[in-house]
């Protein structure tokens, strides 16, 4: 890669190929005095770039929206969307601006957004800004969900600016470069079929086909074939939130992608103390996207998603098979997920009752969702030291013991080996995870302008089920202080 001209390697995006309708070319509101706040080495590699050059000013410049890009022309995309299950009219790219595709190493053509890059025709009241802070739980997350093995956008960089913008208190803004394969959410379909605008639905859908779901042209519906693709993926996707204890907090259809990637990372959270209706959006009162309700909201969504295809689907029936496939998707991804969670090799209606009493006994007892996984991952055939530290998550021992002695009878049965098991759990049970705190402890460092623990951060959640001992205190219980932390979706 040159360090000269970057903005040439950008390519048109393939979304300024739709209608002049579906967006608006605009130039990124240019950001003051931008500096350089975190760059994800891995996503830098696999987009052919140095993580040294974002020391550049040229980076700096292009990746804080300050310079003037033609072509390809930048643009802003307009969709609509249903929020907390009302439907919100149209939206769109607010502070997001599309600057142009790139090719990483995997071949598969990305889009590069800025987000926090200014005002756009869609901003409605908002100022087009991102803050410094939800820009480094943005970057953080989506990178390390990447390392997990969930689909997700991913996070190129941050760039920080002291210009303040209003929030609940003044905050510093920045610019996150998100990338991914495309944007377009069940909000981009369901804002043209509400403005009866039936010819550019279709051709949202024939682009989408195209581009993403060739497969589906084949088929003898390929908007029947289109919608059970996404809705399996959806489903797909809340059982592997479900799985690491993800919660996103505002399952709008503004921010559910078509790819059924992770997208529009705000007040999200992982589980800790166990709580099945755990709320991680403080905004969120009535409890819509609480962890137990995710899988039922994915349902929903991908509702509100067929109610926009029904026009070019052609009939009621074709359409709910298609949205039928959701339900048996979820369960089987599931299932298969916390079997393997659990080291087991069956699902049988005996592993199938472990697996909900060891939920029962998470619940009663509030212990961490991710250290009694990982512990469980330490656990061998037989009893030694490591059930202690399983047991000290649980204040019920008792319960907890007699739960493992089950366990032990279901690992005979199925003859299990401790070295494979253990290899192979703790390979799908992470040991770290970004739990709040410690972004919130990344965030206060990064506004006192010392960047170093996102950095930190960012290279241990990069390895989420390696053991990397000299890091354990990140992956200890939260401390007292953080059960008081709130995220809201102010941004
Ligand atoms: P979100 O809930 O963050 O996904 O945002 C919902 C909608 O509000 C999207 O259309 C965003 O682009 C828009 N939005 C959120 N914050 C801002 C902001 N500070 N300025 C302009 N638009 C915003
Ligand atoms: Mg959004």
């Amino acid at each position: 890669m040159q360090t000269s001209g970057l903005h040439q390697v950008l390519l048109p995006s393939q979304f300024s190929s739709l209608p002049a309708s579906f967006f608006t070319n605009l130039q990124p509101t240019p950001l003051p005095s931008p500096y350089l706040v975190a760059v994800s080495d891995q996503a830098a590699t696999e987009f052919q770039f140095s993580p040294e050059q974002f020391q550049e000013q040229e980076f700096i410049h292009v990746f804080s929206g300050n310079q003037h890009n033609s072509p390809p022309e930048p643009l802003a995309a307009v969709y609509s969307g249903h929020q907390f299950g009302v439907w919100a009219g149209q939206l769109g790219d607010g502070r997001a601006i599309l600057l142009g595709d790139a090719i990483p190493k995997s071949g598969v053509r990305h889009e590069v957004q800025l987000k926090g890059a200014g005002p756009t025709p869609y901003s409605r009241s908002g100022d087009g800004r991102a803050v410094l802070r939800s820009s480094i739980r943005e970057f953080l997350c989506s990178e390390a969900m990447h390392a997990l093995g969930i689909p997700t956008s991913r996070a190129l960089s941050i760039m920080g600016s002291d210009q303040y913008v209003m929030r609940e208190t003044p905050e510093t803004s920045a610019v996150v470069t998100r990338l991914s394969p495309s944007f377009i959410r069940f909000g981009s379909f369901e804002h043209w079929y509400y403005n009866n605008r039936p010819d550019e639905l279709k051709t949202l859908a024939d682009f989408v086909i195209t581009h993403y779901f060739p497969q589906c042209q084949q088929e003898d519906n390929p908007y029947q074939a289109l919608l059970t693709c996404i809705t399996r993926r959806t489903a797909a996707l809340i059982a592997q939130w479900q799985a690491v204890g993800f919660m996103h907090g505002v399952m709008n259809t503004d921010n559910m992608s078509i790819l059924g990637l992770t997208l529009d990372y705000g007040p999200f959270g992982f589980m800790e103390a166990y709580d099945e209706r755990h709320i991680c959006n403080h905004t969120d009162q009535q409890g819509r996207y609480a962890y137990h309700m995710q899988p039922r909201i994915g349902h929903w969504n991908t509702h509100a998603l067929a109610q926009a295809m029904l026009p070019l689907i052609g009939s009621i029936e074709e359409t709910q098979q298609a949205l039928d496939v959701y339900p048996t998707e979820f369960e089987n991804r599931r299932q298969d997920l916390f079997r393997q969670k659990l080291g087991l090799r069956h699902t049988d209606p005996d592993n199938t009752a472990l697996l909900d009493r060891l939920f029962e006994l998470m619940q009663q007892n509030h212990a961490d969702f991710t250290l009694t996984f990982r512990s469980l991952s330490h656990l061998r055939n037989e009893t030694n030291h490591e059930d202690e530290r399983l047991l000290d998550l649980f204040i019920d021992r008792e319960s907890m013991h007699q739960w493992l002695i089950t366990y032990r009878e279901c690992l005979l049965l199925e003859k299990s080996q401790n070295e494979e098991r253990q290899f192979q759990m703790k390979s799908i049970n992470p040991k770290y995870i970004l739990r709040n705190y410690l972004a919130q402890i990344a965030i206060q460092k990064a506004q006192q302008k010392d960047f170093s623990e996102i950095k930190k951060l960012n290279t241990i959640l990069n390895h989420p089920y390696h053991e990397q001992p000299e890091h354990d205190q990140y992956a200890a219980l939260p401390p007292d202080w953080a059960e008081h932390l709130e995220v809201s979706c102010s941004s």
